[in-house]
């Protein structure tokens, strides 16, 4: 699954700048979490690192967005692959 930042969020800044897709960015009042770029961190890290960082602990699982293992896999060779070629289905 993607990830989402709640509304307990105290915009402390230093999630952003430690994800590596680029997913998270500031929202209308507080951070949010783009679905389609977070890989929980897979094929980065063993552990989500927003997660990881968080000092109030407001990043849950995003119960709109439920992925395998296999499909984060898929969207973090997306993300990291060529940007001109066709994107491959991550329905495997
Ligand atoms: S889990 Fe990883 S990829 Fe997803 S938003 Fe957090 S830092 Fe970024
Ligand atoms: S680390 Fe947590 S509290 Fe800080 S900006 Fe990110 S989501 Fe918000």
């Amino acid at each position: 699954m993607a990830l989402m930042i709640t509304d307990e969020c105290i915009n402390c800044d230093v999630c952003e700048p430690e994800c590596p897709n680029d997913a998270i960015s500031m929202g209308e009042s507080f951070y949010q979490i783009d679905p389609h770029r977070c890989t929980e961190c897979v094929g980065h890290f063993d552990e989500p690192q927003c997660v990881q960082i968080c000092p109030v602990a407001c990043i849950p699982v995003n119960p709109a967005h439920v992925e395998t293992r296999p499909m984060l896999m898929a969207k973090y060779e997306r993300l990291t692959g060529d940007a001109a070629q066709p994107q491959p289905s991550v329905q495997r």
